[in-house]
């Protein structure tokens, strides 16, 4: 089998599952517990916080754990809005991952949309212009929700850029750093964003298990309350062995920076083949994307019966498009970046991370061509 879905889950790592299974074996541990058994779990805990405290270069006591991308997106968002006392409106860009748009969409305040261009990046001269005449009085706070790299074109935002814009306009920007954390360096400090929203089993961790940087300060309550963890951000006891396995993926994963990078040269070669023999159209090309990401469409071959078929072949890949209960949908991010009806329906996306072998993008190119031989190229090759 190739698996070729990385953006979807990685693999677990190696050292993450050996921190796990040592975290699992101290037995009977709250990190809240005083007794030595407690104080064992949390050295874990606070081991893995300086972790993630390294990988993105920001003091460990700014980072929360959570249960994933989805929560930290979901306590960024509709924390800050509480912490504002509904003073706000978001401004979310027209690309974000639905742990984004829908707990902007259900933080009752307005919801404004960033759009992006046909390179499938944010529209800085418009958020721009839009942020200069913003009316604070009438508005309130602008809260703008970006992510860094979006999980189905691999695409890299201007997300300094932006937030340096919301920043200027007294604003506070949200990033999900789910798909680049462990791609691309994410610098805190850099990214110039006030909450950043990671998870581990998109970079070889556990799933069910992330974090929340949030800057010093950055306006941010509890949306859940009991014990008072997580400095009374995040009540409940935190998931140890998974907060463990978080924090050796990422020191990981940043480790291996170079490697990721590296998948761009076989990740272009396949897509070069792709388009010569394949008559693929390659998505997002000319823009900065993450290396192991390729999304890439052919018009009259429909993405489920792209996937069925590969996966048929021992490939697994995912529709370019968003797949809730079974059903392939039209994939909103292509159809944000002006893609007609026909490429929006026949892309799929193809991921690959830290334990793909330079072959397998051939595999995945030999099974793709073939597939697309038995169907839409006999027709026209
Ligand atoms: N944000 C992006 C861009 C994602 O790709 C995902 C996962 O699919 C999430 C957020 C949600 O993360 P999690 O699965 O950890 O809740």
């Amino acid at each position: 089998m190739i698996y070729a879905d990385y953006n979807a889950t990685a693999p677990m790592r190696p050292e993450a599952r050996d921190a796990v299974l040592a975290a699992l074996a101290l037995g009977a541990a709250n990190p809240s517990s005083v007794h030595q058994s407690g104080r064992a779990a949390r050295a874990v805990v606070e081991k893995a916080r300086g972790q993630i405290g390294a990988a993105i270069g920001s003091r460990t006591a700014d980072i929360l754990f959570t249960s994933g991308g989805t929560e930290s997106l979901a306590l960024a968002i509709q924390g800050a809005v509480l912490a504002l006392d509904d003073k706000a409106t978001l401004i979310v860009s027209a690309i974000e991952h639905e742990a984004a748009s829908k707990a902007a969409a259900y933080a009752g305040v307005p919801v404004e949309t960033a759009y992006v261009g046909a390179d499938g990046r944010v529209d800085l001269a418009d958020l721009g212009a839009r942020l200069a005449a913003w009316d604070a009085g009438l508005k309130g706070t602008p809260i703008l929700v970006l992510m860094l790299a979006n999980n189905e074109t691999g695409i890299l935002q201007p997300v300094s850029e932006a937030a340096a814009l919301v920043r200027g306009a007294g604003g506070l920007t949200v990033c999900d750093a789910v798909q680049a954390f462990g791609k691309v360096q994410v610098n805190a400090a850099l990214l110039g964003a006030d909450y950043i929203a990671l998870s581990a089993h998109k970079i070889g961790g556990p799933q069910g298990v992330g974090a929340l940087w949030h800057r010093a300060g950055a306006p941010l309550k509890a949306l859940q309350y009991g014990g008072g963890q997580e400095r009374g951000l995040r009540s409940g006891t935190e998931n140890v062995a998974g907060i463990a396995g978080f924090g050796a993926a990422a020191e990981a994963a940043v480790r291996d920076l170079p490697k990721y990078a590296a998948l761009a040269k076989p990740r272009d070669a396949m897509e070069a083949r792709l388009k010569a023999e394949g008559g693929v159209t390659v998505i997002g090309e000319g823009s900065p994307r993450l290396a192991g990401t390729s999304n890439f469409a052919r018009p009259g071959f429909r993405a489920e019966t792209q996937v069925m078929a590969l996966d048929l072949a021992g490939v697994c890949v995912s529709a370019g498009s968003a797949c809730s209960s079974g059903k392939v949908k039209r994939s909103l991010v292509l159809l944000a970046m002006g893609a007609d009806d026909a490429l929006a329906e026949s892309a799929i996306r193809t991921s690959f991370g830290w334990d793909t072998k330079p072959e397998d993008f051939e595999r995945v190119g030999d099974a793709w061509l073939e597939a697309a031989r038995r169907t839409v190229l006999k027709e026209t090759v």
